[in-house]
């Protein structure tokens, strides 16, 4: 292939790092919405931020976060916590008792993507039930729900997951259906709402809607919000209380941590309200994607900022599969490798329309160079 190094320099992911912190990524990662930088208006927030020792509970930055979440997801209180992983934990340390058994979907991030915390923190049991896009079947949720029996764990919790890890969003029927089981035996529900704010806005509702079926959630201020660091967990006031403590356990009081919170707030606030433009980006990424030569796509499935699809490769696939991460990377691309023969990619705010259009592109021209090198 000729011609690469002038429509894109190589990629240099150091150089992209330095001459100024609020220096657009000159790179297009589609990896995550997990890599996104800081906005220049979040590192002016985080400067200025009044700060406290938040352990003492003094620090207005943090206060005035926790207060403006709960409202946001109609919850009585809220906690500031170091990442989404750490708020679905502690979650289930706060609601289970050791040796308690927690019903879930087997795709979910807490069974397929947090390192087995769930045994080690909670000391818990997970019961998990095939749920590949993220509905779980009220009949299975039911029937795993354990009468008293000595031989018995005692169910503890449920958890949802929305939007799903697989890029899919799940109703608010599907959501009251489970929710209605679990109140019928007394049950809270969990919801791992990592991505809550793609769900509303894919759904057309109020984060605090979708919060609503769900007794406790968890949100990430990190990934598609663009705040560096940090993750909510709300729920009834008593529940944040036990969790604030829990949270000390687990090593997750920080000090002066206004500092982050003040990114946290403009995540919040402004850039929940944005999101729509990254679906949209996304669906532009699903339609250009299925003009490529070998690539299977279902564009209509693209519900948030995530695009699945296949290639087919002729010859070695781990081979095309390690070419095409390069081929990618030369022409300025950040791409995962497939996982399971899939490839994902992901929207977000450092990904505008002309980056996705340019990324296309080079995906067609890198697609025939790693079929070359793994012929
Ligand atoms: C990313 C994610 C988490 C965990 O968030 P981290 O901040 O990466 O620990 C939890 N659940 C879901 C569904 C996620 O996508």
């Amino acid at each position: 292939m000729g011609g690469g190094a002038e429509r894109s320099a190589p990629l240099d992911l150091a150089a992209a790092t330095l001459g100024g912190y609020t220096r657009p990524m000159n790179y297009i990662d589609l990896r995550s919405d997990t890599v996104t930088w800081p906005t220049p208006a979040m590192r002016e927030a985080m400067a200025a931020a009044p700060v406290g020792d938040d352990v003492y509970g003094d620090d207005p930055t943090v206060n005035e976060l926790e207060a403006a979440a709960a409202s946001r997801v109609g919850k009585e209180a809220a906690l500031f916590v170091p990442s989404g992983t750490f708020g679905n934990q502690l979650a289930l340390f706060t609601w289970c008792p050791r040796g308690s058994e927690v019903i879930l979907g087997e795709q979910c991030h807490i069974i397929q993507h947090e390192a087995g915390g769930a045994a080690v923190i909670a000391g818990i049991q997970t019961r998990p039930l095939d749920a590949p896009s993220g509905v779980l079947e009220p009949a299975a949720v039911r029937a795993r729900i354990r009468e008293e029996d000595i031989h018995h764990p005692l169910t503890s919790l449920i958890c949802l997951e929305n939007a799903h890890s697989s890029g899919r969003v799940v109703s608010l029927a599907a959501m009251d259906a489970v929710r209605d089981v679990a109140q019928s035996r007394g049950l809270p529900v969990h919801l791992d709402g990592a991505r809550l704010f793609n769900a509303a806005t894919a759904l057309g509702v109020e984060a605090a809607d979708i919060a609503a079926r769900a007794d406790s959630v968890m949100f990430c201020l990190s990934k598609g919000l663009c705040a560096p660091v940090g993750s909510m967990l709300a729920g009834p006031r008593s529940f944040i209380d036990a969790a604030r403590k829990k949270r000390k356990i687990m090593g997750g009081g920080l000090r002066q941590a206004g500092v982050l919170a003040a990114a946290g707030r403009i995540a919040l606030d402004e850039m929940t309200r944005r999101l729509g433009e990254d679906h949209e980006n996304a669906r532009r990424l699903a339609r250009l994607l299925a003009a490529v030569p070998g690539v299977a796509v279902d564009a209509g499935s693209v519900e948030i900022n995530m695009v699945f699809f296949r290639v087919k490769a002729e010859g070695n696939a781990a081979a095309f599969d390690e070419a095409l991460v390069a081929a990618m990377r030369k022409r300025g691309v950040v791409i995962s490798p497939a996982f399971d023969g899939e490839y994902r990619f992901v929207t977000h705010y450092w990904v505008d329309r002309g980056r996705v259009e340019k990324a296309a592109a080079v995906f067609s021209e890198a697609c025939a160079e790693a079929r070359a090198a793994a012929r």
